[in-house]
């Protein structure tokens, strides 16, 4: 086969992905389903990228790597057409996530609305008055915020009211409808899931958008841990002829079988690298401009008992955040925007063997915490993490029966993906919502035929919701191939 896009090492195929991430597996899905020859070559050992679960510890006792708690394993239009949820197991707690404030303080965000408003005082009719209309159009605003934003909404009503929520909530005039400190310190803490600030109207909106699904499908745990997500697709994946191959990094044109698509589950970086000077000078330029955020810093805990929190409620959350109020978090997050470690971080915490018993033996506990960090740190935060828990959970420490600390440097050397330790791939800002990784209806497409971008560099960025490579796949099968959509359905 001639080809546009590999350099013709190795057997053709239809279509290669470089990166066995949730995007770049679901892209292969894709292509896959609709008949084609795919070949997926991952740089590490297993695949998974940012979703792998390992015994980091001990044997027997299983981490996410990365990531843990899955809203849009349940939301993500991507994984409703797969049929994800009948695929495997989910844990939904009742308790999809809690906010600590201040000890015993905590918030706490049911999955039920009505709950979750009786629990927040004077202001649970302000929080059910901004929330109720997200949840009751959850639909809509899945649509609108895991797409491009450069088209014409689905439901421009929807889109409306959400916009002025999250340019409400990202302003200084957040605090005008709330009067006490547990629904802001929720939302900021929600909020704060997207690094470099929660007073913003970009992280303001992507926390309204998981605060909505905390009272929809809720925050899944998946059983045996964030692997089972990519175990299902790398299963669709081979069931439908496609391949896998490991420990194959992709570092220059000559590494690419011969193949009609290439699709990069990688850095726009990355792409630049691979293609040099067959770009145009303009393209080249915008990419270089590509910006990445704060990195994160993770502890693991191996606990010979359940955290006991000093609010027996938070033991039903799926996550729990840590870090105060709103006006604590915002300080906190604002310092690792500007380069410095925070004195008292935000730091989000899950605790899976809770709800799962695969991940640890009887009587044991795993513990997942991580906090944002400035770029590159090599700094080890078991110290920091383990007070903020003993804070919140007096008696914490003497549950600790082994910990592992993984710095934002370290995430760096494990996937290439997270330059600096920032496992968005690239900075979530509004010049890169608008621009991610450029101005385009068609931002997966690059200018080099048959080439296309599909990790969380490109809309709608990060997360588990294998959405970036469903569009890029779509647009793929449309431009190179001409071929309609398959079904995805198991
Ligand atoms: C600590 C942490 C916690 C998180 N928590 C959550 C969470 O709870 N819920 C959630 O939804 N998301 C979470 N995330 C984010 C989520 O993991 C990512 O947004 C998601 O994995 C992005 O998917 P992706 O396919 O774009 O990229 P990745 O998952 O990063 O996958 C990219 C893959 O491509 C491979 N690759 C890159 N370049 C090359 C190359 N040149 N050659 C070959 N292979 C290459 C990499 O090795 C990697 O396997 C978390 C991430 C981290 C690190």
């Amino acid at each position: 086969m001639t080809s546009p896009a590999g350099t013709g090492a190795g057997n053709a195929v239809d279509a290669v992905v470089v990166g066995a991430g949730p995007n770049g597996l679901a892209a292969a899905v894709v292509l896959a389903r609709a008949g084609l020859a795919v070949q997926v070559l991952e740089a590490a050992a297993e695949p998974g990228g940012g979703a792998r679960t390992a015994e980091l510890i001990e044997p027997g006792h299983w981490h996410d790597v990365c990531s843990a708690v899955h809203p849009m394993a349940v939301a993500s239009p991507f994984f409703k057409a797969f049929g994800l949820a009948g695929r495997i197991r989910l844990h939904t707690p009742e308790v999809s996530y809690a906010q600590v404030i201040d000890g015993a303080d905590a918030a706490v965000a049911y999955r039920s609305l009505d709950r979750t408003v009786a629990g927040l005082g004077a202001d649970g009719p302000a929080y059910r008055a901004l929330m109720e209309p997200l949840v009751d159009g959850a639909e809509q605003l899945v649509d609108l915020t895991m797409n491009q934003l450069l088209r014409v909404p689905g439901s421009p009503l929807a889109a409306a009211r959400y916009g002025l929520r999250a340019l409400e909530q990202g302003s200084p005039g957040w605090n005008l409808r709330f009067k006490e400190d547990r629904a802001p310190a929720l939302l900021t803490g929600v909020g704060s899931h997207t690094p470099g600030g929660p007073r913003r109207p970009i992280a303001a909106g992507a926390g309204l958008m998981l605060g909505a699904l905390a009272h929809v499908g809720g925050y899944p745990i998946p059983a045996g841990g964030s692997q089972a997500i990519i175990a299902a697709l790398a299963a669709d994946l081979e069931a439908h002829g496609g391949s896998i191959a490991t420990s194959a990094p992709v570092d220059s044109l000559a590494d690419l079988p011969a193949a009609r698509a290439v699709l990069l589950d990688t850095t726009p970086q990355q792409l630049l690298r691979l293609a040099g000077n067959r770009l145009p000078a303009r393209y080249v330029r915008t990419l270089a401009g590509y910006r990445y955020g704060p990195g994160a810093a993770k502890v693991d805990f191996i606990l010979s008992g359940p955290v006991p929190w000093a609010d027996p409620e938070l033991a039903r959350a799926a996550t729990v955040h840590l870090g105060g109020t709103r006006e604590q978090i915002q300080v906190a997050e604002r310092e690792v925007a500007r380069g410095r470690h925070a004195a008292w971080p935000f730091t989000l915490v899950a605790q899976p063997s809770s709800f799962d018993e695969l991940r640890a033996p009887a009587g044991r506990h795993v513990l997942w915490t991580y906090c944002h960090v400035p770029a590159g740190s090599a700094r080890d935060l078991t110290g920091l993490i383990t007070a903020q828990l003993e804070q919140a959970a007096p008696g914490f420490s003497d549950l600790v029966l082994a910990s592992r600390a993984m710095s934002a440097a370290e995430f760096a050397r494990y996937n290439r993906n997270y330059v600096g330790g920032d496992f968005g791939t690239g900075a979530v800002s509004l010049r890169q919502v608008l621009a991610r990784p450029v101005l385009s209806p068609q931002p997966w497409r690059t200018p080099l035929p048959g080439f296309y971008l599909c990790s969380a560099a490109t809309p709608p960025g990060p997360g588990v919701h294998g959405m970036s490579g469903w569009h890029a796949a779509r647009l793929v099968l449309r431009e190179v191939f001409e071929l309609p959509e398959p079904d995805l359905a198991p």
